[in-house]
């Protein structure tokens, strides 16, 4: 048995995920994790929602709320649907928890402790009607290169030039639309990342396995230009972690937190911690997952993301880790980043702040959980963007999950009710047939295993495919509904190995579709023990043992449905 920690990028808490939030790290970190379990792996699997920074501040703002709670109850919203869409968390935390709150002073100190850490003094824009500091993108004003009246502080999203705030005509505050703004020193601390550049090139040169995709955007941002930039990780903003070095006061950073880009990956640690607290468990339970002087170096550390985070999880979250170790702590680094493209919607982009595209609550408004997992994990972004279009939603629903897997079950156990009985039937012997069916998938399953061992997502959906239509394609050859007319004995034999495909597709499909699976393995009565030996797996269920006929596993989408749900969601969300 092998110790797998599994986290997925933590979604933001301003608003609810949409479908390429879903398929870019929760979904196939718990595909992952599903399959960890089922191999027979001791897994943690930790998600939390990431919750300070301005942007949160600005939505309790805009929802009449005190960011605290604002924030508390998004957090159940989220919880509730990544609940909906089967994500199998161990603990889904919040970055905003006691626990991430101590240990990110706690890293801090280490850091300052290291010399990785400077205090730096600069101008920003402060607002006096705001009665705060105003990060770059919260200035508007009219831009001096092409004179659209809504640029901001950062860039133009009209000409896309770069900006400072100062360069701005006539700048506002976006919050409260004041004038009232003045130029103020700070002071401010910074993470000497590029001390650590020549520590990260070592460790990213050995990460040889690690997908291109992940690798190629740490080293981009490792060698571009002057190569990896020092950080600042404090803001002033009342929404955060304070500044604090450990248990101490921080002098001169009174009323400063820290940058939310700094707090949330440290919460993958918290949450571990969140999850032993909330169980009344000992600190040596998670610290056996995260320390490797407490037990963690047997562990592997899977990480799943989008691949605009994977900078902050290649080179800034190891910077933390590694000044960490270097005053003597054993934390554990990443072993592999799993990262994708972008999923687009219907010849555009999802977008969370133009409402486009398809959300979790719309998508569980309208089907159950496994028909959009299935879908967008068989079309996960893995080499290139990849798109969502509702004629390859309803195709992919109608002709893997209804014809073929659907389709196999309640033909097989139908035809057992109504023929035998509601038991695995007996008499009848093996033939070619059946050792080919075998041979053929004791292949397959040897195949799948390891794409999903490898976590090609997309290869692994089209070997678990192929698997159902073995099944279907032995039925068709083998026409047990024909040779029960004149040998019911070769009928009962068919239907025997095909009530056991039932159940090797319960435990194969477990990962994609939970719930379908979970039905199968129910209707067979069996457990789910993974199949090493697929002869052995497939004489699982002796003859004489009962069965349930289990409801219809997938409905067929309609063209009515699929055209209906087209039209609305064309738009965009209120
Ligand atoms: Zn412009």
């Amino acid at each position: 048995m092998s110790r797998v920690l599994i986290t997925s990028a933590i979604p933001y808490i301003n608003g609810i995920k949409h479908l390429g939030n879903l398929v870019g790290s929760m979904l196939p970190a718990d595909l992952y994790a599903r399959y960890r379990r089922g191999r027979g792996d001791e897994v943690l699997f930790l998600c939390a929602t990431d919750e300070h920074g301005t942007p949160a501040e600005i939505a309790a703002q805009k929802a009449g709320k005190p960011v605290a709670e604002y924030c508390a109850e998004m957090w159940q919203t989220q919880k509730a649907l990544s609940d909906g869409f089967l994500l199998s968390f161990d603990k889904f935390g919040r970055s905003s928890s006691p626990q991430n709150r101590q240990l990110t002073q706690h890293f801090a100190a280490k850091l300052h402790e290291a010399g990785l850490i400077e205090e730096r003094t600069e101008t920003q824009v402060y607002s006096n009607a705001d009665g705060r500091f105003l990060p770059d993108r919260y200035i508007e004003g009219t831009c001096p290169n092409c004179g659209h009246d809504k640029a901001r502080g950062d860039q133009c999203e009209n000409c896309t030039k770069q900006l400072d705030p100062v360069d701005l005509i006539e700048p506002r505050s976006a919050i409260s639309g004041s004038t009232d703004l003045e130029v103020r020193e700070t002071k401010h601390l910074y993470l000497l990342q590029s001390k650590m550049r020549d520590d990260l090139r070592e460790w990213i040169d050995t990460r040889t396995d690690w997908p291109i995709l992940t690798t190629s955007i740490a080293k981009k941002w490792l060698d571009d230009g002057d190569g990896l930039q020092d950080r600042g990780i404090t803001r002033d903003l009342e929404w955060g972690v304070p500044v604090r070095r450990g248990d101490g006061d921080w002098p001169g950073m009174e009323g400063k937190v820290f940058y939310v880009w700094f707090d949330a990956p440290i919460e993958y640690i918290a949450c571990a911690k969140e999850w032993t607290d909330e169980k009344g468990m000992p600190d040596a339970d998670w610290q056996r997952w995260w320390r490797t002087d407490h037990g963690a170096d047997d562990v592997r550390y899977v990480q799943f993301m989008g691949k605009d985070n994977v900078p902050f999880h290649t080179l800034s979250f190891p910077v933390t880790i590694m000044g960490a170790n270097s005053t003597g702590e054993d934390w554990k680094l990443v072993d592999y980043i799993k990262s994708f493209n972008y999923l687009n919607y219907d010849g555009g982009q999802f977008s969370t702040s133009q409402g486009r595209g398809v959300f979790m609550d719309q998508a569980l408004s309208i089907l159950p959980a496994d028909y959009w997992r299935w879908y967008l994990l068989r079309n996960a972004p893995e080499n290139g963007d990849s798109e969502f279009t509702w004629e390859t939603f309803q195709a992919a629903s109608n002709r893997d999950l209804a014809d073929v897997l659907g389709n196999f079950v309640s033909r097989v156990t139908k035809f057992c009710r109504s023929k035998f009985d509601e038991t695995v039937p007996q008499g009848g012997t093996y033939g070619p047939e059946e050792e080919a069916v075998i041979a053929d998938l004791t292949t397959r399953v040897a195949e799948y295993t390891r794409l999903m061992d490898a976590i090609e997502i997309r290869k692994a959906a089209a070997e678990l495919r192929a698997i159902w239509v073995v099944g279907n394609e032995y039925l068709q050859r083998t026409a047990p509904w024909t040779a029960f007319k004149e040998d019911p004995d070769r009928a009962a034999a068919i239907i025997r190995l095909s009530l056991s495909l039932i159940r090797l597709y319960g435990i194969l499909s477990q990962p994609f579709i939970p719930d379908a699976a979970n039905a199968m393995l129910k209707a067979m009565r069996t457990d789910a023990a993974w199949p090493n030996d697929v002869s052995q797996a497939l004489d699982a269920l002796p003859a004489g043992h009962a069965f349930d006929v289990p409801e219809n596993l997938f409905a067929k989408i309609t063209d009515e449905s699929r055209d209906d749900w087209a039209a609305r969601f064309s738009g965009t969300r209120d």
